[in-house]
């Protein structure tokens, strides 16, 4: 199981097999400190909705559609410049 410190707190992140009435690929439990994530995604989109939802909680008042560009977009800036490796995922 994988956990993933934020700030001072620590999340488990979790892989579910159901899809979310939002059609979101991943969701946020802040009371439970649980990150769900759709199983089955491509490596790549499984490590921007990881991001995504870390954005999320380190700041809960972020416009969704910014949060949105910003986590896509952070992402992919890692991955194109090898600064992450999804190997390591
Ligand atoms: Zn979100």
């Amino acid at each position: 199981m994988r956990k993933v410190k934020i700030g001072a707190h620590t999340y488990e992140v979790r892989e579910v097999e159901d899809h979310f009435e939002s059609g979101d690929l991943g969701q946020c439990d802040y009371a439970e400190q649980v990150i769900m994530i759709t199983k089955g995604l491509k490596p790549e989109q499984y490590f921007a909705i990881l991001l995504h939802e870390a954005m999320e909680v380190m700041n809960t008042s972020m416009r969704h559609d910014i949060l949105d560009s910003l986590a896509e977009q952070i992402a992919q800036f890692l991955l194109d410049n090898k600064l992450i490796c999804l190997k390591k995922l």
